[in-house]
């Protein structure tokens, strides 16, 4: 017999994934691409590999709502429909503490990562919602061990507000959205990759010492590559995960048991 829910369509599966052109989303890509999925893809930068066959990249700031319709729409016109969406794109706050600056850069660095990794998906969520509504389709979101730790994961307060707003955020959505649209999300743990803070810099510009730190801080001493982490999101999105909303899966190495 077959089970209730899931995409309702024969045509081949399509995603949006915000923020693929580096670490996490670039794994996503490549892992949905090779298993079946065509690609929309929103970052500020354009990727080293540029459009291939299965993939389309936008080149805009998930800030700009009008950049979130417009891969919404190459989705939709290049692709014939929407399945996925993978809010994804992020910033780091460096790990500034609440006495570390001054109260105009606390207020900066704050708004720019509030705005990047919350209302950057919410606009997402926004210009995804309706296709998605259309197909059975769902979305996936990258939250982080940091919507959950607020101490020892090298984050800082605004990169917490921030994750802890977008676990909130994901729960709301999926209140509202269901039954139609299934909202859940992946919180990793460190994973040495580009991510960026507000000013530029490489958070994990030392990537030995981060991985021994990230090692250290859970029982199963591992640190994980964007690889890894990247079938979560395609699970999430699959017929097995057909009875999942509001869920967040956490490779992490076991820290809710550390
Ligand atoms: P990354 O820098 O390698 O990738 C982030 C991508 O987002 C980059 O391609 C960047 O250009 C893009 N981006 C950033 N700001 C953007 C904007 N305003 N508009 C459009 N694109 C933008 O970093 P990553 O570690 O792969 O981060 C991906 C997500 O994973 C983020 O949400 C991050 O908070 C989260 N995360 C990372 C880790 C980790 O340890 N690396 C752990 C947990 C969660």
């Amino acid at each position: 017999m077959a089970g209730e829910g899931g995409r309702r369509t024969e045509r081949e599966p399509v995603a949006v994934v915000t923020g693929g052109a580096s670490g996490i989303g670039h794994a996503v890509v490549a892992d949905l691409a090779a298993h079946g999925y065509r690609v929309a893809v929103l970052d500020r930068e354009a990727p080293a590999d540029g459009d291939a066959d299965r993939v389309r990249w936008v080149v805009g700031d998930v800030r700009d709502p009008e950049a979130n319709d417009r891969v919404v729409d190459v989705a939709l016109s290049g692709f014939g429909g929407l399945d996925l969406f993978v809010g994804n794109a992020g910033v780091h706050d460096g790990g500034i503490g609440v006495r570390d600056v001054g109260g105009a850069e606390l207020a900066e660095v704050t708004r720019y990562v509030l705005d990047v990794d919350v209302v950057g998906y919410l606009l997402g969520a926004r210009a995804a919602a309706e296709a998605l509504a259309d197909s059975g389709g769902s979305m996936v979101f990258t939250l982080s061990d940091a919507s959950y730790l607020v101490r020892g994961n090298g984050a800082g307060i605004a990169y917490a507000a921030a994750k802890h707003a977008a676990l909130g955020m994901v729960r709301h959505l999926a209140a509202d959205l269901a039954p139609a649209v299934r909202v859940n999300a992946v919180a990793p743990g460190g994973i040495v990759t580009g991510l960026r803070t507000s000013d530029g810099r490489q958070v994990f510009a030392d990537a030995d010492e981060i991985a021994a730190t990230v090692r250290a801080f859970n029982p199963l001493g591992v640190v994980l590559c964007a690889e890894q982490v990247a079938p979560l999101y395609r699970f999430l999105a699959s017929p097995a995960a057909a009875g999942m909303t509001g869920e967040v899966l956490r490779p992490d190495g076991g820290l809710t048991v550390r």
